[in-house]
């Protein structure tokens, strides 16, 4: 039986979101402005034109069978994020809409090849710049340090190669980042057309980012077949970005349960992307994942672009693939787990989400538990059950203690008063 519940007060982990994709119209209006950039025409929808409750901050007019309108806009987008300030603008915009709606947890997904190349004055060529790289990251440090200030949002950031820019590019992409090292940079990835080269063809730059102590999270069977999973896998992915043709292989689906590696599903961004699914959510295969066993998270991919959010995604996840209030608890908790932070970190967020999970939530996760027929996924929430009674018992005796004391204080005071009155 799935009870009705609000997706708006669960906490949410986003692991899949791409700096550039999260410039809402109204940043991109900003950004238009400082740099003096005439938008092209239609570029975002007039007021009446949408939604204002599913859009809250204004959607693009692109249109969404049109891959190539799509990019554009992505690139239109991307190419007015030029200063240090646009991009703590951005940072601090997106992660504090995400930690109002219930964010706990952030993944950032950075593009050194777009972020961090200038010209050479000596050579005139295009290349890194570790100076650029360095002012580019310390104004999105800064609104990442200010939103975990304000509402305890963590966050940490992923450079990632383009897959379209080639096999050498990317390699000097985490040739880069292994020589500039940031605390808060946790993870390596390929993102881009995925039918650009072959897996292999980045095994180099994926062996260089490991040694550099990096996780892999590589988007994969989004538009190619299962067999791109099995080779982001070998190479080592902690994390598949999309993963929607897993489930064309049972081996494959084996392997990412077997293994704990997470699939990164971006519900709104398949919906437009993946023509497999004809539009249609109820052709993605989030609901089978998650019944095989396969840790998932779900995100928004490009927020801004898709007009959508961390939020949003739960509720459509919640309605489309039917998941319930312990389902999400799990998923979130999941995503924690599979983050890229460090190990102190993910077990201060996940004891954060066990705290806020009442007795009901507690009996809806050993039902769920009870009733698991995957291995996998029977074992996961027995774990989930075990630790969140862990946690409520360690709650409820800091409670007993807290009252133990004032009770004690209050007859001290007592005790005080009544000398203090025998003296007078
Ligand atoms: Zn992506």
């Amino acid at each position: 039986m799935t009870k009705e519940f609000n997706t708006a007060s669960l906490p949410k982990a986003t692991l899949h979101e791409h700096i550039e994709g999260t410039v809402t119209p109204e940043m991109a209006a900003k950004l238009a402005q400082r740099h003096h950039i005439t938008l092209p025409d239609n570029f975002v929808m007039a007021e009446g034109q949408y939604d204002k409750n599913d859009f809250p901050n204004g959607r693009y007019a692109y249109d969404e069978s049109d891959f190539w309108a799509f990019i554009n806009t992505y690139d239109n987008v991307a190419d007015m994020m030029r200063t240090p300030q646009d991009y703590y603008d951005v940072t601090k915009d997106y992660l504090s809409k995400n930690a109002a709606e219930g964010g706990v947890y952030a993944e950032l997904i950075l593009s050194p090849a777009h972020m961090a190349v200038e010209v050479n004055p000596e050579t005139g060529k295009s290349e890194l710049s570790a100076p650029r790289y360095r002012a580019m990251m310390e104004a999105i440090t800064k609104a990442a340090d200010e939103v975990k200030e304000e509402t305890g949002l963590e966050t940490r950031f992923i450079a990632t190669g383009v897959r379209n820019l080639g096999a050498e590019n990317v390699k000097q992409v985490a040739e880069f980042i292994r020589d500039n090292p940031h605390p808060l940079v946790t993870g390596f990835g390929i993102a881009g057309n995925e039918r650009a080269g072959k897996f292999d063809d980045f095994a180099e730059a994926l062996s260089i980012a490991k040694s550099a102590g990096l996780k892999l999270a590589l988007h994969a069977g989004e538009i190619c077949g299962p067999e791109s999973i099995k080779d982001a896998v070998r190479l080592g992915a902690a994390r598949i970005g999309h993963g929607v043709s897993a489930p064309q292989d049972p081996a494959v689906m084996k392997e990412l349960a077997e293994k704990n590696i997470m699939v990164e599903v971006c519900p709104t961004s398949n919906r437009i992307l993946v023509t497999d699914l004809k539009g249609d959510l109820a052709n993605h295969p989030a609901r089978q994942l998650y019944d095989a066993g396969i840790r998932i998270s779900l995100n928004p991919d490009d927020a801004g672009i898709f007009g959508t959010h961390t939020g949003k995604e739960h509720r459509i996840s919640a309605e489309k693939f039917g998941f319930t209030k312990a389902e999400m608890l799990d998923i979130t908790l999941c995503a924690v787990e599979n983050s890229f932070a460090d190990v102190k970190t993910r077990k201060q967020v996940k004891e954060n989400i066990y705290k806020k999970m009442t007795a009901d939530d507690r009996r809806e996760m050993k039902d769920l538990a009870d009733n698991a027929k995957n291995p996998y996924l029977k074992k996961r929430l027995e774990t989930r059950v075990a630790e969140s009674e862990k946690t409520a018992k360690k709650l409820e005796i800091q409670k007993r203690r807290a009252k133990t004391m004032k009770t004690m204080k209050a007859s001290r005071f007592a005790l005080l008063a009544q000398k203090s009155a025998g003296r007078s």
